[in-house]
């Protein structure tokens, strides 16, 4: 096309992905220079932070195994404590989002760079997007020093993630390539990008929560999942995000089921008004309507079907409205509150959209 023009805000980091690629941590921390490492998990997680101090001998200095959901500020200041009594000089999370949120939330308060082992599906370590909870309340920011400077993608890492989560987790990641598709700074190659998330995700998830143990659907969630990440990082999100925002934020729904519920609505929302993302929707899922073939989705890996299987109660919908059409976003279909409405009643019930 002679008049294409876009803009492309592409983020540096350095990927490593595959089966058995964890063995290179080591590596990984010599090329950044760096000699006392703090290594980051989840009290659930504490096991692989132990292979991880394991793996990468004297360049260990000290693990700190209590990264929380979202956040919280006190979290933050106790790691900062263990990171400065130990002289760190990098950070190695080994976990999900709230362990890569950790992370970036220590990146933001000493400068330090963040080698990120995801083991999840949520996208956090390709975004240089922070998070911090205080008093409750969440507040995000975007800021380049919280940009993981090396990922490490080893499918093996996520053959222990349950399918209650690997399901969630995966359309989590999927909702970050349906809003890149129609963002306002969408570009032909984010689209690319997220096209090929979705078709890696959707065609993976069912077999990853039917068969947790097949490593090749494995492999490609978590090359959809960092696709997602990519996507996720590059442009600016819409109704979708900003509902589940609002709905885990004032409700404390739990993040990915809440993105998960709330896909198929929120696509729906737009499909009228964003033609060419439902056609790639359709096209990397094999589906004719892509709300409904979302819904399927989420019928095939076994997920809660409505928000008041997740302790959402009806009578907070029009709360819930009122919060998410507070300040105006780029949305391809005008956000009223109306509409919002309708969008969460079909949600809290589980319809198909
Ligand atoms: P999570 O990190 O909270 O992990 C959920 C649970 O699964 C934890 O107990 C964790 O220890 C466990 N777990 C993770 N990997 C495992 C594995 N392989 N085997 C067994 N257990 C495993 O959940 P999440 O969905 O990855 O992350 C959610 C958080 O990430 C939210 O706070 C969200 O806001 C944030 N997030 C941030 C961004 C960003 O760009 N900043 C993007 C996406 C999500």
């Amino acid at each position: 096309m002679f008049n294409r023009k876009f803009i492309y805000n592409a983020l540096p980091g350095r990927i490593n992905f595959g089966a058995g690629s964890l063995a290179s941590l080591a590596e990984e921390i010599d090329r950044l220079g760096c000699r006392r490492v703090l290594v980051l998990t989840t009290p659930e997680q504490k096991d692989q932070g132990d292979m991880v101090k394991d793996l990468i001998g004297d360049r260990w200095v000290a693990s700190f195994n209590q990264a929380t959901m979202h956040v919280p500020t006190d979290v933050v200041d106790q790691a900062l404590v263990v990171a400065e009594a130990n002289n760190v000089d990098c950070f190695v999370g080994i976990g999900g989002g709230s362990t890569t949120g950790l992370g970036k939330a220590l990146a933001l308060r000493s400068e330090r760079p963040i080698i990120a082992i995801p083991t999840t599906y949520a996208g956090s370590e390709m975004t240089p997007i922070w998070g911090l909870t205080e008093n409750g309340i969440k507040k995000t920011g975007r800021d380049p020093r919280v940009l993981p400077t090396s990922v490490i993608y080893d499918p093996d890492l996520t053959m222990t993630l349950p399918s209650f989560i690997s399901g969630p987790s995966g359309v989590n990641a999927i909702a970050h390539c349906v809003e890149a598709l129609y963002a306002p700074d969408a570009n032909p190659i984010t689209s690319l990008i997220a096209e090929e998330g979705i078709r890696a995700l959707s065609s993976s998830l069912p077999v990853v929560v039917s068969t947790p143990d097949d490593k090749e659907a494995r492999s490609d969630a978590l090359y959809g999942a960092y696709l997602a990440g990519t996507a996720l990082a590059a442009v600016g999100m819409s109704l979708h995000h900003k509902l589940c925002h609002t709905l885990g934020g004032s409700f404390n729904l739990p993040h990915a089921d809440v993105h998960t519920i709330i896909l198929p609505y929120a696509t729906r929302y737009n499909s009228e008004a964003a033609p060419e993302a439902m056609q790639r929707i359709c096209r990397a899922m094999g589906t004719d309507d892509a709300a409904l073939g979302l819904y399927d989705l989420n019928r095939c890996i076994n997920a809660k079907s409505g928000l008041k299987d997740i302790g959402f109660e009806e009578k907070d919908i029009e709360k819930a409205a009122d919060i998410a059409t507070q300040n105006p976003y780029a949305n391809p279909e005008p956000v009223t509150k109306e509409g919002v409405i309708k969008l969460l009643t079909d949600a809290c019930h589980g319809v198909r959209p």
